[in-house]
Parts: structure tokens; sequence; C-alpha cells
């Protein structure tokens, strides 16, 4: 198994690439920026990419992906509740002073319970709305693995006052979704540290209210 995560863009978005070796398969998580250096990965790696997969329609997570899909040929998906923030993208880039890159609707929709990912390594689509309507976390479990966008980080959670955010919701998906998931969880968040299920359960301040 190849598995290796890195911050991408001007916001540092983590994006992952998760690799079979023997089937020589890959996909990659929130290409939000710096294709070129993903793809060349991928080439390095002599794996071809079978899916690109946005955890939630905010540019720095899903920038990249339209160009990652031309030069792959493979398919994006993101959950439709974020539609009305890809169609934003303009708005999205003036933000952060950037110039807006070109986007696309997804080839597929991430809905909750959808199995995606690998033959070898299939992750569960966890719907987790708050952060945006349409995020979504996914949960490898074979491999311990949670991919958690910007719902959940190390010690913090995904910030709610952007379109589409609620702060309600934002702790309903993580008391009925994430914390649920046993403790030695390995968890890869949008920004910043790996964490893990158990040492968010006991040290993130912002879920003592789940208690
Ligand atoms: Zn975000």
């Amino acid at each position: 198994m190849i598995l290796e995560s890195f911050p991408v863009g001007v916001l540092g978005c983590n994006c992952t690439l998760l690799g079979d070796e023997a089937a020589g398969e890959a996909l990659v998580i929130d290409p939000g920026d710096e294709v070129g250096r993903i793809a060349r990965r991928l080439s390095e790696l002599g794996l071809r990419l079978k899916q690109i997969l946005i955890t939630h329609a905010h540019i720095d997570h899903v920038g990249g992906a339209l160009k990652l899909k031309r030069l792959t040929g493979a398919p994006i998906l993101m959950n439709q509740a974020d539609l009305p923030l890809l169609r934003m993208m303009d708005q999205q880039a003036a933000w952060l002073g950037t110039e807006a890159p070109e986007v696309e609707p997804p080839d597929e929709s991430l809905a909750d319970g959808l199995v995606v990912g690998l033959g070898a390594y299939p992750a569960q689509v966890l719907h987790t709305p708050g952060h945006s309507a349409g995020s979504v976390c996914l949960y490898f479990k074979p491999l311990d693995l949670l991919i958690a966008g910007d719902t959940l980080f190390a010690g913090s959670i995904g910030r709610t006052d952007l379109p589409g955010g609620s702060y309600a919701q934002l702790m309903e998906s993580i008391r009925t979704r994430l914390l649920p998931l046993p403790d030695q969880t390995r968890v890869i968040s949008g920004h910043g540290p790996e964490t893990t299920i158990g040492r968010e359960r006991v040290a993130n301040q912002f879920l003592r209210e789940l208690h």
C-alpha cells in the first residue's frame, strides 16, 4: 500500500494519494492545487488514477480536480449538496485573491453510504454536513483510516461561517458519524497534522459539549 499525504496550495490543503501497487491503481483525495506535482508523483509510482475524490467544494480542496481529470481521465466524485459552492468558484477565488480555476460538475455524487476507493482499499462515504452542506468524510475501515476533510482537525473543528455552513450540523455530524468510530482510527484532516479519533475524543475541547 502507498499512502502519501502532503499539503498543496497557499492554504496547505492536505492532498492524499492512496495506491495499490499490485493492481497498479491509485486514488487522489482533494487535489486542491499543484496538479503537476500530483501527476508527476503518480507516474513516478507507476500508478493509474482511478478516482478523484473531493471532501468538499472549497477552492483549496477542489481547485485542481478538473486539471487532474484532464491529465488522467479519472472521474471526479463529490457530494452534490456542494454544487452551489462549486458554482461560486469566482467568488471563492476572490476571497483568496487568486484566479478562479476552471471547474465542472462531478461525474458522480459522493452520496452517504456509497462505497468508493480501490478494490483492495474500499472507503465508505460519510455525509458530514456542517463545514459545508456537501462535506463528506471517507472511512477506509480495513485501514483504520478516516479522511476527514475540514470537518475535524487535530484539536479543532471546521469553520462554519462560510456559505452552507452550520455549527449545529457540524457538531451533529461529528457526534453521530465520527465519534462512534474506533479510537485507533487514524485521522487525516484537510489541514494540519494527523490525529486519531481516540485523541480527539479526549483532548479536543470543541467536542466537550458532546460528551
Ligand atoms: Zn473547507
